[in-house]
């Protein structure tokens, strides 16, 4: 049994170790995972990221679910072809930034490595430094500037609900765009500021709305269209272009730096 991964399952499975399989001729790292949950081995492979992962039931199925995942490298390889084409963060580079897209350059005279400028009409993210840093600058400022605005947007709807978070962290999640534990700690991921910002606002109101009501009952989304009005427009967005957001890596020339973390916390 195989299925492309959803965001409920995978979110409940463990990191247990990674393999490497040959598929197409080339290696690729998959990530097993323990999940007491499943019922079976399932291959999953990410339809944004192209992380590939096997889950399995217990500690003793994990040699069992490599050899199940190499039983599967053609349909592996046929996912894997799907997936789109990554956009490494180098000078000279394209990203959306606040559902705009702004170029990556060159920047002079100022003290801070990266930042999103702005002037003039101008649509531009600037680094400063040597070249083989820039992608990794640019993340930088990314996170920066998501935990800034998540962090400002969350205390702003809590407010509206009487509430506040007790923590709002920022990750790079493959599965979730936003969680809320039960302590009233929300999480997100950083590429929701790539997002045009009414759907960076829905997933914070979400999450927010959970702090009132941990379940997705009529009485949840009452409160979550109270906070931003219409949730089909965001959803549609998050549902469309949404794996358009893990395109991005940060890696500046091929081959110099290690591929991004994804998928696992
Ligand atoms: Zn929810």
């Amino acid at each position: 049994m195989r299925r492309v991964s959803s965001s409920k399952s995978s979110s409940r499975a463990q990191l247990a170790e990674r393999a490497l399989l040959r598929i197409d001729g080339k290696p690729v790292a998959v990530a097993v995972k323990l999940n007491p949950r499943a019922r079976r081995l399932i291959v999953k492979v990410h339809p944004s990221t192209g992380e590939v992962s096997v889950v399995a039931p217990t500690k003793r199925s994990i040699d069992h679910a490599i050899d199940f995942a190499r039983g599967e490298t053609d349909w592996i390889a046929e996912r894997l072809k799907q997936v789109p084409p990554t956009v490494p963060l180098g000078l000279g580079a394209r990203i959306l930034y606040r559902g705009e897209e702004h170029v990556i350059r060159r920047g002079e005279g100022r003290r801070t490595p990266a930042w999103i400028d702005h002037e003039d009409g101008n649509r531009i993210i600037r680094v400063t430094g040597e070249t083989e840093h820039a992608a990794r600058r640019v993340v930088d400022v990314l996170k920066r500037e998501a935990k800034k605005v998540l962090e400002a947007r969350a205390f702003y709807y809590a407010q509206q609900l009487g509430t506040a978070p007790k923590h709002v962290t920022v990750r790079d999640t493959a599965s979730r765009w936003g969680s809320c534990s039960t302590k009233r700690s929300l999480s997100f991921s950083w590429r929701l500021i790539l997002a045009p910002p009414f759907v960076l606002d829905y997933v914070v109101a979400h999450e927010v709305a959970h702090m009132r009501e941990m379940n997705h009952g009529p009485r949840f989304w009452r409160l979550v269209e109270e906070l931003v009005g219409n949730t089909e427009k965001p959803q549609a967005w998050l549902r469309e272009k949404g794996s358009l957001l893990h395109r991005y890596v940060p890696r500046s020339l091929p081959g110099t730096a290690r591929a991004p973390a994804i998928g696992t916390r």
